[in-house]
């Protein structure tokens, strides 16, 4: 500002500092009102969402939060119907960290196989057990920091646990809720991080879990990658994508 009005008038100046003043508070008000029409829009969805999927949750099948733990890595690059498929017969087999701790790999990697990607999961879910049963007497701490720091746990498998595990909100991004919140303009982000600050921004507190699973279920059924179906798309009306899509 000082390198601007250098060599200008006094009466100059004061002009110049309330058109200043005068531009900052109109983009302000912009952005204020573009907050709005988000949070608007957001409780809109919010509530179509809840009528179009009331009994949305976590399809991984899991009773207590190292199961559930296990059964999200596991669901890395596979259907949660294939991991269900596997986990009783792990769960029974492993019923603590310590004993996925204990366990060779390439036993741990035969008895995961078919859920893809088995060496690396393998080897992430032993040095996770490892972690937990040394330095956490067994149990899963509920607190993201400190999951976060866990091998082959991201914020999504975190915030996975705590949400449904334990209760604790937090926004879960995977690529349906990204490309389905991209679409419905509730973010202009591609990064899954900047994406979950966003919804929590405009999303209420108590509805981020059901939220991410009920985006999940429409990413699915509706709101597909290659194909959405809009024209049947219950949130069309609420769309940027639809609205630039003309339909
Ligand atoms: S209107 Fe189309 S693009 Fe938008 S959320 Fe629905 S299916 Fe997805």
């Amino acid at each position: 500002m000082e390198k601007l009005l250098r060599g200008k008038t006094v009466k100059d100046r004061i002009f110049f500092k309330k058109e200043s003043l005068k531009m900052s508070r109109n983009e302000k008000n912009k952005a204020a009102n573009a907050g709005a029409h988000l949070d608007r829009k957001a409780r809109a969805i919010v509530a179509i969402l809840d009528r179009h999927y009331p009994d949305a949750r976590c399809s991984l099948e899991f009773r207590n939060p190292l199961q559930l733990l296990i059964a999200t890595i596991l669901s890395a690059q596979c259907t949660d119907e294939r991991v269900n498929m596997v986990a009783p017969g792990l769960f029974e087999k492993y019923p603590t960290a310590k004993a996925y701790a204990e366990t060779p790999q390439e036993e741990l990697e035969a008895d995961i196989r078919s859920t893809g990607f088995y060496r690396n999961k393998a080897k992430n879910i032993i040095a996770a057990c490892a972690i937990l049963d040394r330095e956490h007497g067994g149990e899963v701490p509920a607190d993201l920091d400190v999951l976060v720091k866990l091998p082959g746990i991201g914020r999504k498998t975190a915030n996975v646990v705590l949400g449904n595990a334990f209760g604790i909100p937090g926004v879960v991004v995977d690529t349906h809720v990204a490309r389905v919140s991209n679409r419905l303009g509730l973010s202009a982000n591609k990064d899954p991080e900047k994406i979950e600050r966003d919804l929590m921004e405009v999303v209420p507190r108590e509805k981020w879990v059901v939220f991410c699973h009920q985006l999940i279920q429409h990413g699915r059924a509706v709101c597909q990658a290659r194909k959405p179906k809009i024209t049947v798309c219950p949130l069309r009306e609420h769309c940027d994508y639809a609205a630039e899509h003309g339909e």
